[in-house]
């Protein structure tokens, strides 16, 4: 059995901006296990956003390749490339990225609504996944009635929703004070505790300790890649 689900192969990225051109990604490689917990470590600008937003389906790199299942994923058109991204990916930001109008319950029943998933079913999955956040008392609140922690939490549910393959999260703790942060971590540790392979992106050191599989960028290079 192949147990790598993730391959980046010197991959590029460069934003073309018309005049300037912005190298973010400057040939990186690593390669992720199933049901690794994997930090991606670096200070601001390195390149972390840029390679969780590649490995997440979110974009493309201008050059190398990227396998997801070894499905070669860096050169899909957008078309298939949602397709593997609503298949395989649930991903958190850190600006949780709520619609604002509806309830938590909604908002975790979207992506299922997308999938053409029968209203009945949905709501209860969504509600089964807004327990399991700890937000079983909070479905029908919006996103304006909830804290920072609860809507991240909130966000993880609707990552969930259709029960994808690896959960990518970039900067999941960026906008939480200490106690919601590590609230919302818990839940990260929990759900690869159950076999999830997770991948967060964060620019801080502490988090280092969390994973087994570490990853520091800088200047769009891996300066340093470790196993715990
Ligand atoms: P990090 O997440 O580590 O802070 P990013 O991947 O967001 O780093 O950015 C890496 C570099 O690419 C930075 O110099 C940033 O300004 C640039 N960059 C990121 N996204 C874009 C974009 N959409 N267009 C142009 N430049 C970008
Ligand atoms: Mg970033």
């Amino acid at each position: 059995m192949n147990d790598i689900v993730f391959e980046v192969k010197n991959v590029k990225k460069i934003y073309d901006m018309g005049e300037v051109k912005v190298k973010a990604l400057a040939g990186i490689n690593f390669k992720i296990k199933k049901g690794e917990f994997v930090i991606i470590m670096g200070p601001s600008g390195s390149g972390k956003s840029t390679t969780l937003h590649i490995m997440g389906c979110l974009d493309v790199p201008t050059s190398g390749e990227v396998y997801i299942d070894s499905i070669k994923v860096s050169d899909l058109d957008e078309k298939n490339l949602a397709k593997v991204r609503r298949n395989k990916i649930g991903f958190v930001f850190q600006q949780f990225n709520l619609l604002p109008r509806m309830t938590a319950l909604e908002n975790v029943e979207l992506p299922m609504i997308y999938k053409g998933i029968p209203a009945h079913k949905r709501k209860k999955r969504a509600k089964e996944l807004l327990e399991l956040v700890g937000l079983g008392d909070r479905i029908h609140h919006r996103p304006t009635q909830l804290s920072g922690g609860q809507m991240q939490r909130v966000a993880i549910a609707r990552a969930l929703a259709n029960n994808p393959s690896y959960i990518l999260a970039d900067e999941p703790t960026g906008n939480l004070d200490t106690k919601s942060g590590e609230e919302v971590l818990k839940i990260f540790k929990k759900l690869n505790e159950e076999g999830m392979t997770v991948i967060i992106v964060t620019h801080d050191p502490e988090l280092e300790n969390l994973g087994n599989h570490n990853i520091f960028l800088r200047d769009g290079l891996i300066q340093k890649e470790s196993f715990v």
